[in-house]
């Protein structure tokens, strides 16, 4: 299932310039989902393009990854207005056209609270989860979630650039052991 081009099913169709389709590689086990489209993402239709996408590019890139071998997408599909983050009841609407993205993925990146919280249908701490994966099922299979920064929190933080390269290496692992989690069941 995928929104269609007019979706209205909530009120961010309202101030949006377009939808903000997934981009990288469709058939990637490991998935990184974002908050939602921001200006630049409205702008262009794909998401993380401004300068907190950038760096994400750079990052992946680093740690031997890249946007064309990752699925990039995000919890809601449409800009919210005045780039505040989309409210539980809007991720909610969306969330089928997400669960759908993921259905066949092995590892999947929350990038920021939003985020975590949207995937583990609870609230999120997130300085006590971060780099910490755990374990989430998505229309019956079994997928491993790391909840991690956004990347617009790491522009002007070390740390936080520093954390985020550590739950790529962390992805990238639990990736190479794909096999062994798998074989515990789907
Ligand atoms: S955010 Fe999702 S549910 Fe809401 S209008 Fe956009 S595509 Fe439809």
């Amino acid at each position: 299932m995928r929104p269609e081009d007019d979706c209205q099913r909530c009120r961010l169709c309202e101030g949006r310039a377009r939808l903000v389709m997934p981009d990288g590689d469709p058939r990637s086990p490991l998935a990184l989902v974002g908050e939602a489209p921001g200006a630049k993402e409205d702008e262009q239709g794909r998401p993380f393009v401004g300068r907190s996408g950038k760096l994400l590019d750079r990052l992946l890139e680093e740690e031997g990854l890249s946007r064309s071998t990752v699925y990039i997408t995000n919890t809601v599909k449409c800009r919210p207005p005045g780039n505040r983050a989309p409210t539980q009841e809007e991720m909610d609407v969306c969330f089928p056209f997400l669960e759908e993205e993921l259905a066949d993925r092995v590892v999947i990146i929350t990038l920021g609270r939003s985020a975590a919280r949207d995937l583990l249908r609870r609230d999120v701490r997130l300085k006590d989860e971060v780099n910490r994966p755990q374990e989430i099922t998505i229309r019956g299979s079994k997928k491993l979630l790391i909840p991690a920064y956004h990347p617009a929190a790491s522009i002007y933080n070390a740390k936080v650039k520093d954390s985020l390269r550590e739950t790529f290496r962390i992805a990238r692992t639990c990736l190479e052991d794909r096999r062994t989690f798998l074989s515990k069941g789907t």
